[in-house]
């Protein structure tokens, strides 16, 4: 499987369309992730990992989602006190246009931005559930580290507790297809930086 760098295992967590199809872009029939649901004033019905993972959209008016770049730019500027605005402002287009164009779509039921974390966009790891939460905790608590992770966008009315007791799956989902009973879904991103994870909700 070819790697993407803000998306684990998209054969599993997002999954391609049923059967081969003709890529848009090469042509040849394999299997594709669904183009139909991208973003942008162009469109292709189809894309192959290849294809998407080396930069074919780049000259396409298409996206697969949108970056929070506004709070990407405001790290890059806090890391690097220095550097001047237009090299801030050089690189949080080059992160952006990468992420955007070049990683599998995340089926969502909302429209949010992709979280950032230590000056770059966040890695898609999976869906969240306690065994996850605990296995990423390691020696510590699940549910703090649930807490811990939640983005700053998400944390205005938030009950972490209550989430943990009532939303949270008991058991891990393994792909995107046990993700689709869930009326709930916990999406964690990974830093490609750091071992923080960030978490993001949303419900049906
Ligand atoms: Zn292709």
């Amino acid at each position: 499987m070819t790697n993407f760098k803000y998306f684990e295992r998209p054969d599993q967590l997002t999954g391609f369309i049923d059967e081969e199809t003709t890529c848009d872009i090469c042509q040849k029939i394999k299997p594709c992730f669904d183009a139909e649901t991208f973003y942008g004033a162009d469109s292709i019905s189809a894309i192959c990992p290849e294809c998407l993972a080396s930069g074919a959209l780049y000259s396409k008016d298409i996206f697969t989602c949108e970056g929070d770049s506004k709070a990407l730019g405001k790290q890059i500027k806090s890391l690097n006190p220095a550097m001047p605005d237009e090299t801030v402002e050089q690189l949080l287009l080059q992160k952006t246009a990468e992420l955007e164009k070049t990683t599998p779509h995340l089926v969502t039921w909302q429209d949010w931005r992709w979280p950032c974390a230590d000056g770059d966009y966040c890695t898609f790891i999976g869906f969240g559930s306690k065994p996850l939460y605990n296995r990423l905790a390691k020696n510590l608590d699940g549910l703090e580290y649930f807490k811990n992770s939640i983005y700053y966008t998400m944390k205005d009315g938030a009950d972490p507790d209550q989430l943990w007791a009532e939303a949270i799956p008991d058991k891990e989902i393994p792909d995107y297809a046990a993700s689709s009973v869930f009326l709930t879904l916990f999406y964690v991103f990974k830093s490609l930086h750091s071992d923080d994870i960030i978490t993001i909700w949303d419900c049906a």
